[in-house]
């Protein structure tokens, strides 16, 4: 047997803004142990990494895998990377800039690493595992702090001109008056309809005294308030957090139609923690919505579906792209 036919399990990381998801995959992509940590960015560079190196550590020992039969490590980054350098250019959710990962990375864990963008990583899992399966043409949207996108065209991720497809989350759909997003312009999709815009909106309208389940689910700290707390004042039938959710479904089925409109996709998507967790409850309504503005509009065309993944997309893509590294290493 050859060295590297021996190291035949790679792992996959979701780091984000607030949490770290890692996995350790077997050869057809089967996840043999996992582990969850938050992310806490405060402790600067070093401390997020040896966090990513606990976390994929102690995936490693839950899967019973020992680290010499680990080929390689992927990590999905919320922000835009340099993927061939290994560098994170800009992740405004950790406060990065041209970061050498990778190499950061490789030091701390002794293994191989691989970079990508985190939504990047989510579409390449929904092709792979997920309900892109069988596509050739499809969008995903990825709900979650905040709204990013990947664009499957021909069965080929499509990245655009500067590699900058898939924003998503920042296309126009309340023109005036729009509440103003974190890209600096107003009313992009993403400030009325990711979680972070949906948890805002709650919170603003309880410190205004406006009475909610969410207060006591949240213990009256609403710093804890996650998609998790949301569905469950949803499900309850709690009209503040209805109503801004529903509002929510109403601009992501714009979008939705504003994106079947001009790509003329298999199916759209959708993914990402507030889908996983509403997804019973919001896709009807996203759909409702989406079949209002699409162009000749029919169940067919309008095809909005669940990604089929729950949290798992990123991941799934950050070891495909572990998988890929190991595979040219060794042609
Ligand atoms: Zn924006």
């Amino acid at each position: 047997m050859s060295h590297g036919k021996h190291k035949q399990y790679v792992v996959g990381v979701d780091l984000g803004g607030t949490k770290i998801l890692s996995a350790v995959f077997d050869r057809n992509l089967r996840v043999l142990g996992r582990e969850k940590k938050n992310t806490r960015p405060e402790l600067g560079v070093d401390g997020v990494i040896e966090r990513v190196a606990e976390c994929v550590n102690e995936a490693l020992a839950s899967a019973a895998v020992p680290h010499t039969a680990i080929a390689a490590v992927g990590v999905g980054v919320p922000g835009m990377v340099n993927q061939a350098r290994g560098v994170v250019r800009i992740a405004p959710n950790l406060d990065w800039h041209d970061l050498p990962l990778v190499k950061l990375l490789e030091r701390q864990l002794h293994l191989p690493a691989a970079l990508i963008n985190d939504v990047q990583a989510g579409t390449l899992g929904v092709k792979h595992l997920g309900s892109g399966r069988k596509l050739q043409n499809f969008v995903c949207m990825f709900i979650g702090t905040g709204i990013g996108g990947g664009i499957v065209l021909n069965s080929e991720l499509y990245r655009g001109a500067g590699g900058m497809s898939g924003e998503i989350g920042h296309m126009v759909v309340v023109p005036e008056g729009g509440p103003k997003c974190g890209c600096g312009n107003r009313g992009c999709l993403e400030s009325v309809a990711s979680r972070g815009a949906i948890v805002r909106r709650v919170v603003t309208a309880i410190e205004k005294g406006r009475k909610s389940l969410v207060w006591d689910l949240c213990d009256g700290d609403t710093s804890r308030v996650r998609s998790r707390i949301l569905a469950e004042a949803y499900r309850e039938g709690d009209k503040l957090v209805r109503r801004i959710i529903d509002d929510a479904c109403k601009y992501i089925g714009i979008g939705a139609a504003n994106l079947i409109n001009v790509i003329n996709p298999q199916a759209v998507i959708l993914g990402g923690g507030l889908i996983e967790a509403l997804g019973k409850q919001m896709l009807p309504r996203i759909r409702k919505s989406a079949m209002a503005h699409v162009i000749g509009a029919s169940p067919e065309r309008v095809k909005i579906v669940d990604s089929g993944l729950g949290d798992d997309a990123n991941i799934i893509g950050a070891a495909l792209v572990a998988r890929a590294m190991v595979e040219t290493r060794r042609r």
